[in-house]
């Protein structure tokens, strides 16, 4: 089997564990009871640093006073910040408010439907444009945000410091989001950052990408039961697998020739 085929063939059992995972653990969140292009808009720019538990009460009364790109366009800066009020980071609902306008002025009032296209308006980076593309539009459009880059960094083993821009995750991001559902796919990636590979407590035995984690916890070493911080989690692998993390570069430069190298071995087949 060649190493392509085995990096492919691990992306579709992770995608299909983040899928299965999404279908039977999702949260009913009121921006996913109705999708459009909008609402997902107006709910990832409220979930920016903020909790999802403070958001949706904010962004219920939001739709409520605002419920089109329309109704947010032609509304007062004052009515607009009112409507934000509490729940801080005020830039995003200026940027909001002058994206509305811009999607009325140059898009009709209907939200452009690919990712190219949302990255014109004011406030939408490529997290955004990603997840209005690939949740309202069906568009295989990848994201990484913080929640993200815990999860990718454990289950693909990457071991250096890493933050949302980072090329390689990106890179498999957008291999993972490649098939059906991309906005599920996104979707599951996001809710398993948020609920189950947590930063302090991931709740590695009972997740459905155990079999597939460079960092689950391994009957070699009991320390191997992670923690932690992504940016720290490669050290501690390599130093429960082979006794010291000084080992990383012989992990990777012969990865399957120790037969605690299991976690090393998984490493071989992230992208
Ligand atoms: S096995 Fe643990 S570390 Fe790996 S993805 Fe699942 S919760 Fe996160």
């Amino acid at each position: 089997m060649t190493e392509s085929s085995v990096r492919s063939e691990r992306i579709a059992r992770v995608r299909a564990a983040l899928l299965a995972f999404y279908d039977a653990e999702k949260r009913d969140l009121p921006w996913r009871q109705r999708v459009t292009a909008y609402r997902t808009w107006v709910s990832e720019i409220m979930l920016q640093q903020t909790r999802v538990e403070t958001v949706v009460p904010y962004f219920n009364a939001f739709m409520q006073t605002f419920p089109t790109a329309h109704a947010l366009a032609e509304a007062t800066s004052d009515q607009v910040l009112a409507a934000w009020s509490g729940l801080g980071y005020y830039r995003r609902a200026r940027m909001l408010h002058e994206g509305a306008k811009v999607v009325v002025r140059d898009h009709g009032g209907e939200m452009p439907a690919t990712r190219d296209a949302l990255l014109g308006l004011p406030g939408i980076g490529r997290y955004t444009a990603g997840a209005i593309a690939s949740i309202a539009f069906g568009e295989e459009a990848p994201l990484v945000d913080g929640n993200v880059v815990r999860v990718l960094a454990r289950v693909f083993g990457i071991d250096r410091e890493l933050s949302p821009q980072d090329d390689e995750l990106w890179e498999i991001a957008q291999a993972l989001v490649r098939g059906p559902r991309p906005g599920d796919l996104n979707q599951a990636l996001m809710e398993m950052g948020a609920t189950l590979c947590t930063k302090s407590s991931p709740g590695c035995e009972r997740c459905p990408l155990s079999e597939q984690c460079s960092a689950r916890p391994g009957d070699a070493d009991p320390a191997f039961s992670l923690g932690i911080d992504a940016h720290r989690r490669p050290q501690r692998v390599c130093a429960a697998l082979c006794g010291a993390s000084a080992l990383i570069a012989i992990c990777r430069a012969f990865p399957g020739s120790s037969s605690r190298a299991r976690g090393a071995r998984r490493m071989r087949g992230a992208p």
